[in-house]
């Protein structure tokens, strides 16, 4: 499936205040051990935003709302409850975490 990369996600960084280097290492924004958010598919309702518990997810909103979309803005605090997952109406965010077998002794 094809994804999209959002750049402008760390230009409206206002959180984080991080500048933008796009030559550096760039930390992932559409993830965290739980879900995936595909901001191509993500249609700017903000619902799962209102959902999360944990405030995990933030606002892309640039360019006077022509770029829109929802993203991971705290990652560590996602607890997979899949309150986002349940939510959305496009589709947008999958759950991606695979529990992994206890190896036997
Ligand atoms: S799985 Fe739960 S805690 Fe994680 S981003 Fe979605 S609503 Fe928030
Ligand atoms: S609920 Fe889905 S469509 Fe709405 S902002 Fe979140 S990811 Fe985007």
């Amino acid at each position: 499936m094809m994804r999209s990369y959002c750049y402008a996600t760390y230009i409206n960084d206002d959180r984080r205040n991080k500048i933008v280097n796009i030559h550096s290492p760039i930390p992932r924004h559409d993830k965290t051990n739980f879900i995936l958010l595909q901001s191509n598919l993500c249609k700017a309702c903000w619902t799962c935003i209102e959902v999360c518990p944990n405030g995990v997810i933030g606002k892309v909103d640039v360019l006077f709302g022509w770029h829109r979309h929802a993203r991971i803005d705290f990652a560590e605090q996602c607890k997979g409850c899949k309150k986002c997952v349940i939510t959305c109406p496009n589709q947008a965010i999958i759950y991606t975490y695979v529990p992994t077998k206890k190896q036997p002794e």
